[in-house]
């Protein structure tokens, strides 16, 4: 249902300049050479014309070629087309040419004769023009082609339609059937999304009250997660049309293409509005400028955000185009994208939780013939990591398998086996989780979450949960805390929580998993900086090596023995926190187990839950004052 934008007419103007070019370079090589008067022998000039003094005049032209102009009397002899000389810019033809060997032995000749005569030095600049013009053209047919083959490549099919967008538009032909009911779990996504809903039903409505609208909407989470799906749904529900292109398709090898597309897309936008505007990988276009600039590419890409920002900024929300735009890393898009005004809205999409994962099988299963033996509770449960893509491929894949077994329905066996067939795929990408896998991090998860809730001054827990997250397999989030002076036994806290997980695994399981890279990075590197920047080590003392022009790693600010020192310190500072958390995860066991249990049950638990299991924090501001 697609819907290309096909190039209206094959026929160009550009062809027709390029077929008139040609036909002046053809008609140059191939028409006869203008005749300069009948080619005569030497013989017959002198015994003929000159005995009979018929000669006006002659030119020797560049020492080689002679032109005979002849009096009255031999232009009377002349046959009779002939006759009437053309004169082409006041220039008068000879009536006889030929060509000498010799130019100073034809003028002895001729000052014995009496002939006048004129030396002339003529620069053939018709030859050199075509000697100069026609690799050129030759450079430029060949261009021609090749441009028009990868234009074909492209799918544009022709190369000057190169700076049109490529965007796939849904419209009133190209009905998009996705409402909300298609996108499953995203409930949060939703509700933020129902706002741009409404306003793209009626725009009249919020413009009035001076409401503002966002002009763009980015979506953030990893792929597959439904950010398309979301962004279509938006469309479907408020019924309007829906551009959808990838920000790849603005990066091409051509220079300004990028930005000319960007320029067609929003002129074609304007046209359809109130609508919605697509761009899946926004990042392919709008990473951060000026970073690591080397390659011509780079410059092209940032055209394109250039153009990408200033359209944004030329048309206010009344004309009813709103942007929505998908990233899996919002943190390498470049400020100007986020600033008010452009993408000022952001929501994100993440890994489904079980719930949510059960829901999007419903979704999924629901167009398809399945037995009563189905369990999609228990099918949820067996696919941590999922996201809706995967689990749309486990549904598709089930339904081919019961049809390759020529089942009339699809059972729960085939289901297994789909999952089975779609974590080998998805293995490689290394982002889905085993059993014994989602015990240890559940543990480690919850060793950070008690770590927090225990110490004084730990960050206020948002979430945690064991869907992996980037890099991450699971993640306790906390409130950010926006301040500026951070005291010291803040920091030691903050590397006790962060030397949690660790300390958990090895307390339950006796065994310690790579798992804890990130936290050990973050600790190390606190570490280092109390001891080396901030001065908080009594034996280092109140010295900071903070230089921020420096490598560190090349020119050490302090002698070999301070070098030593501060290892040491780090390192005793370090085994402090970690023994200290461990104690305290010894302690608080029991509270440690009933989080650990409950992840690994429900996946997700927000503050409130782990409020009911193990109650409220002792110290419910961190640091208040
Ligand atoms: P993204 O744009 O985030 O990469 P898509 O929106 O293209 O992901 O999702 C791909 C497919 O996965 C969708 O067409 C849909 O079939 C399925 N899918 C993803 N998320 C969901 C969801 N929340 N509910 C139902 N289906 C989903
Ligand atoms: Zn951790």
């Amino acid at each position: 249902m697609s819907n290309e934008e096909q190039p209206k007419s094959g026929f160009n103007l550009f062809w027709i300049y390029g077929i008139i070019f040609l036909f002046i370079i053809l008609s140059f090589l191939f028409l006869p050479e203008r005749k300069n008067g009948d080619e005569i022998s030497y013989d017959k000039f002198a015994n003929e014309l000159v005995a009979n003094n018929l000669v006006k005049k002659v030119n020797i032209v560049n020492e080689k070629l002679i032109e005979v102009f002849l009096n009255q009397e031999g232009q009377k002899l002349l046959p009779a087309e002939k006759k009437n000389k053309t004169e082409l810019f006041g220039s008068v033809y000879p009536d006889y040419t030929f060509k000498i060997i010799s130019g100073e032995k034809f003028e002895e000749f001729l000052i014995q004769k009496r002939i006048p005569y004129e030396i002339v030095e003529r620069t053939d600049y018709f030859g050199s023009f075509v000697s100069l013009m026609l690799p050129i053209a030759i450079l430029i047919l060949i261009s021609l082609f090749f441009m028009r083959r990868i234009g074909a490549s492209m799918g544009g099919g022709q190369i000057f339609n190169i700076g049109k967008s490529k965007a796939t538009l849904f419209d009133e032909e190209n009905k998009i059937n996705v409402n909300f009911s298609n996108v499953a779990g995203l409930e949060e996504a939703k509700q933020e999304v129902m706002e741009v809903v409404e306003f793209l039903k009626n725009p009249k409505k919020f413009t009035k009250l001076g409401g503002k609208m966002p002009k763009g909407v980015l979506l953030v989470g990893p792929p597959g997660t439904g950010k398309t799906l979301l962004a279509k749904a938006v469309a479907g529900e408020a019924g309007v049309p829906f551009f959808s292109l990838s920000g790849s398709d603005f990066v091409e090898m051509f220079v300004g293409v990028g930005a000319a597309r960007v320029r067609d897309l929003f002129k074609t936008a304007k046209e359809k509005a109130p609508c919605i505007i697509f761009i899946d990988e926004i990042d392919a276009i709008g990473r951060q400028r000026g970073r690591g600039n080397f390659t011509g590419g780079n410059d092209e890409r940032e055209n394109t955000l250039n153009q990408l920002l200033v359209e944004m900024d030329g048309f206010n929300t009344d004309s009813g185009v709103i942007i929505m735009a998908a990233t899996n890393r919002a943190d390498i898009l470049d400020p100007a994208l986020l600033r008010p005004g452009r993408f000022d809205r952001q929501i994100s999409v993440d890994r489904p939780e079980l719930k949510e994962r059960e829901a999007i099988f419903k979704v999924h299963i629901a167009k398809i013939t399945v037995s009563e033996d189905v369990d999609i509770a228990k099918l949820a449960a067996q696919t941590p990591g999922f996201v809706g893509a995967d689990i749309a491929n486990v549904c598709n894949e089930a339904a081919l398998i019961a049809s390759r077994k020529d089942k009339d329905k699809v059972s729960m066996e085939d289901f297994m086996q789909a999952i089975d067939r779609v974590l080998l795929g998805l293995e490689k990408k290394s982002r889905v989780i085993h059993p014994e896998e989602k015990e240890t991090i559940a543990y480690h998860e919850a060793g950070h979450c008690i770590a927090g809730w225990y110490l004084k001054y730990g960050s206020p827990l948002v979430k945690v949960t064991i869907i992996p997250r980037g890099t991450a397999l699971g993640y306790a989030l906390y409130q950010p805390e926006e301040r500026i002076i951070t005291p010291y036994h803040k920091l030691i806290d903050e590397m006790c929580v962060s030397l949690a997980g660790r300390a958990a695994e090895e307390i339950v399981f006796n065994e310690i998993s790579t798992g804890a890279l990130d936290d050990l990075q973050k600790v190390t590197q606190k570490a280092y900086a109390m001891v080396s920047y901030f001065g908080m080590n009594e034996k280092v003392g109140n010295v900071s090596f903070y230089d921020p022009h420096s490598d560190m790693a090349l020119t050490k600010p302090y002698s070999d023995q301070t070098a030593k020192l501060i290892d040491d310190e780090v390192r005793k500072l370090i085994d402090y926190a970690y023994n200290r958390v461990k104690a305290l995860l010894i302690e608080k066991r029991q509270q440690l187990e009933t989080i650990a249990k409950a992840l690994l049950e429900k996946e997700v638990l927000l503050q409130s839950d782990v409020e009911n299991l193990i109650g409220p924090r002792l110290f419910p501001t961190a640091f208040a004052s």
